[in-house]
């Protein structure tokens, strides 16, 4: 066999391979006029090589983002150099449909393209090409284990029986709202929350009653707080909030409206209607709040202050009044 034939042949073997590869392939010229489209590409846009060769590749393709792939495109020929383009970028640049059963659930074939350069044999670059990859199974994947971790995380950061924060999770939102404080110099407020003889609840109505009071009061501070507000529930019957931007006086004025909304509302269980009171302690980061311990130390006095005077009611912190023995 001649050199000659045996060119022939693997050119041959060459162009069967590219027209079955599972690998999208374009070769436009300089105008974007089409010179070759494989059987993925004739597979996925239902237009045979014959109908396409030689048209324009944005009057055949429409849904394309024509001005952004020019772009990209035009800095090919110019730099000679590939270019890739990730569906984490782009989902897709050819709007093909997804058949794929196992990834049945995403609409359109996510894409990674290539775009390369193709030079003639002076060395010019003539001619681009647009390789597609059908990376759908990828993709989908990798959304959905993004997704996965991020319910992971919510799950892992939340508490179960009030959909509250959790004590570590609130435990850093505190940590966090001290340190901006500390950069800042801005006002924040810790409130203590601790239903009032919760023990006698218990007692009196069963645990299943008592945990329906604890989703109850949790409810009500869910609507009492604004965006900013970090709520958590920070022991079985104790609840603890950071107020953001807010003094202990305004701090005041949030604790003694839930404190009476609680006070007014009544829980149902097994047709027994039950009454709760709450205690709150409140304080304000000051110049003697050295750290996150200190703070919540200090709402913990000021809530067992609450208590000792009567339950019931929302008590201030003093540093002044404070015995730091
Ligand atoms: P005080 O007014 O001084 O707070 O009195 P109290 O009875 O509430 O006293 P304390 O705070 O010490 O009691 C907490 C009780 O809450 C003890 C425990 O049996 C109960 N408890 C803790 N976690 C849960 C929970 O998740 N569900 C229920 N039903 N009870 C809980
Ligand atoms: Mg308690
Ligand atoms: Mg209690």
């Amino acid at each position: 066999m001649s050199n000659d034939q045996s060119a022939m042949n693997e050119l041959h073997w060459l162009i069967d391979m590219v027209q079955t590869i599972e690998v999208g392939l374009v070769v436009l010229d300089k105008n974007y006029n089409i010179q070759l489209w494989n059987g993925f590409m004739e597979n996925h846009s239902g237009i045979s090589p014959n109908a396409i060769k030689g048209k324009n590749l944005f009057e055949q393709q429409p849904d394309l983002p024509a001005e952004w792939l020019k772009q990209k495109m035009e800095s090919v020929f110019l730099l000679k150099n590939r270019t890739f383009i990730s569906w984490e970028q782009r989902p897709y640049v050819f709007k093909f449909k997804n058949y794929r059963p196992i990834t049945g659930r995403a609409d359109y074939m996510y894409q990674n393209i290539t775009l390369l350069p193709l030079a003639s044999l002076t060395g010019q670059i003539t001619h681009i090409s647009i390789i597609v990859y059908d990376v759908t199974d990828v993709a989908v994947n990798k959304m959905q284990l993004k997704s996965m971790n991020q319910q992971l995380e919510e799950v892992s950061q939340t508490d179960g029986l009030t959909q509250l924060h959790n004590r570590r999770h609130w435990q850093e939102c505190m940590d966090r709202e001290f340190e901006r404080n500390q950069r800042y110099q801005d006002q924040a407020t810790l409130v203590m929350i601790d239903i009032d003889h919760f023990k006698t609840i218990n007692d009196k109505f069963g645990h299943p009653a008592g945990d329906k009071v604890i989703q109850h009061i949790a409810h009500l501070i869910k609507q009492s707080l604004r965006e900013t507000d970090c709520a958590g529930r920070y022991g079985g019957e104790e609840f603890a909030i950071v107020l953001p931007k807010t003094t202990s006086a305004d701090a005041l004025f949030f604790t003694e409206r839930l404190r009476k909304k609680i006070e007014q509302s009544e829980i149902i269980f097994e047709n027994r209607i039950i009454k709760v009171t709450v205690s709150l302690g409140i304080s304000e980061i000051g110049s003697s709040t050295e750290n996150s311990s200190v703070w919540l130390s200090s709402a913990d006095k000021a809530l067992y202050q609450a208590k000792k005077n009567g339950r019931n009611q929302s008590y201030v912190y003093d540093a002044t009044t404070d015995d730091k023995a």
